[in-house]
């Protein structure tokens, strides 16, 4: 995971002014709920996990001067688990057909 530097901080600061709080129970989130799970120059993604109700949110969050935009959905991935999904390939026909052969054999 990547070291937390004050950019990192900046970027996760402003991610919490866009994203204030859980969308399951509403509870707010803390700083220490908030992970960077990568950053480019142009945008980062954040993980939030709420210690109330256990969900999580994995938003992309985009820098500009203003302050940052972004969107954001509940996934039931852990943070450690996003990267190796997102460097992953793409799901094909070929996959689906192979699990649905599996699935009925
Ligand atoms: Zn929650």
């Amino acid at each position: 995971m990547n070291k937390i530097n004050p950019t990192d901080n900046q970027i996760i600061k402003r991610s919490l002014k866009l994203i204030k709080k859980c969308p399951v129970c509403n509870r707010q989130y803390l700083f220490s709920q908030a992970q960077l799970i990568e950053q480019t120059e142009t945008e980062a993604l954040v993980y939030f996990s709420c210690d109330s109700c256990h969900s999580s949110l994995l938003a992309k969050v985009i820098n500009m001067p203003f302050g940052v935009i972004g969107s954001a959905m509940l996934t039931d991935l852990e943070a450690e688990e996003v990267l190796k999904f997102k460097k992953g390939e793409a799901v094909n026909v070929d996959d689906v057909l192979e699990v649905y052969q599996r699935l009925e054999s």
